[in-house]
């Protein structure tokens, strides 16, 4: 029998050209998963699956059609689905009093009704397996509020109690739904930040200097890591969980 923890597993990953999303995939696909890879920017979607072996699809998690439609393709394909990583995610930092209602209503489609799409199909898909894990991106933001973060604060808050009812809903089915809380992890989503700043390696110091751990994490390895122990028969008792992974960011006053 195979050691590696996901060996054979099918595993269907959203936003997954880059970032925690591709980070992930690189960590599922040392443990023998078999990867069905997502995103809206199929150039580095393409490449990312070429890389690890895996299938490509162009998928926009708004889309219900296209959720159907991938369901239905991997059934064919891969006669099952065992993890679905529901990770696609934008990040938009506004003040709440000039923050318009079309940008809100773009974070909460793509974060939250995003999120709730890929739940509602892969729950239809794993119901007639009687298994299967869900594993959705919140954020440390889900947990707190954030300056400038209304509309992600308010999307994430969703995913996690999300989350909590699929949770409730499918544990007698053996299905598993928990959600991850991110602290600060080096990927594009924050490149808009570090654009902005007149010294972006100060900046980064200064992040990492404000964090208990001393420094910002790493996708593959940090969250990676997370995201494999929930979709793996280890974590087959937890379910409902919120996970947090952010170096102590929320554990408490300095
Ligand atoms: P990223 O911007 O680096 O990557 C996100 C990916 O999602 C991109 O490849 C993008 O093309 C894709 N995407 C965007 N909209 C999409 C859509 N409508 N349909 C399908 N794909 C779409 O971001 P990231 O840092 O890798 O974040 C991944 C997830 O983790 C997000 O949900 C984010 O909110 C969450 N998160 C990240 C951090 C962090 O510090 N990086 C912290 C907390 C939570």
């Amino acid at each position: 029998m195979s050691s590696l923890r996901l060996a054979d597993k099918v595993v269907l990953i959203t936003g997954a050209a880059k970032g925690l999303g591709r980070g992930i995939a690189e960590r599922f696909a040392k443990e023998g998963a078999r990867l069905w890879l997502t995103d809206v920017d199929s150039t580095d979607g393409e490449a990312t699956a070429h890389e690890l072996d895996g299938e490509f699809r162009s998928h926009d998690v708004r889309d219900e059609a296209s959720w159907e439609q991938l369901m239905a393709e991997i059934v064919e394909h891969a006669g099952r689905l065992d993890a679905l990583v529901n990770n696609a995610g934008i990040f938009i930092n506004h003040p709440v009093e000039e923050t318009p209602v079309a940008e809100w209503q773009r974070v909460l489609d793509v974060n939250l009704t995003g999120v709730f799409l890929g739940c509602k199909h892969a729950v239809r898909t794993m119901t007639p397996q009687s298994r299967g894990s869900i594993i959705n991106l919140s954020s440390v933001t889900g947990l707190r509020g954030q300056r400038g973060g209304a509309a992600y604060s308010a999307s994430k808050g969703g995913v996690r109690l999300l989350t909590k009812s699929v949770a409730l809903e499918t544990a007698h089915r053996g299905i598993r739904c928990n959600s991850i809380h991110p602290g600060i992890i080096k990927t594009p989503i924050l490149d808009p930040i570090f654009e902005r700043a007149d010294d972006p390696a100060a900046l980064e110091q200064a992040l990492a200097a404000s964090l208990p751990i001393g420094y910002l994490g790493d996708p593959a390895t940090d969250i990676g890591n997370a995201a494999l122990y929930l979709a793996s028969d280890e974590s087959r008792y937890v379910t409902g969980t919120e996970l947090v992974v952010d170096g102590g960011m929320t554990t408490g006053l300095p």
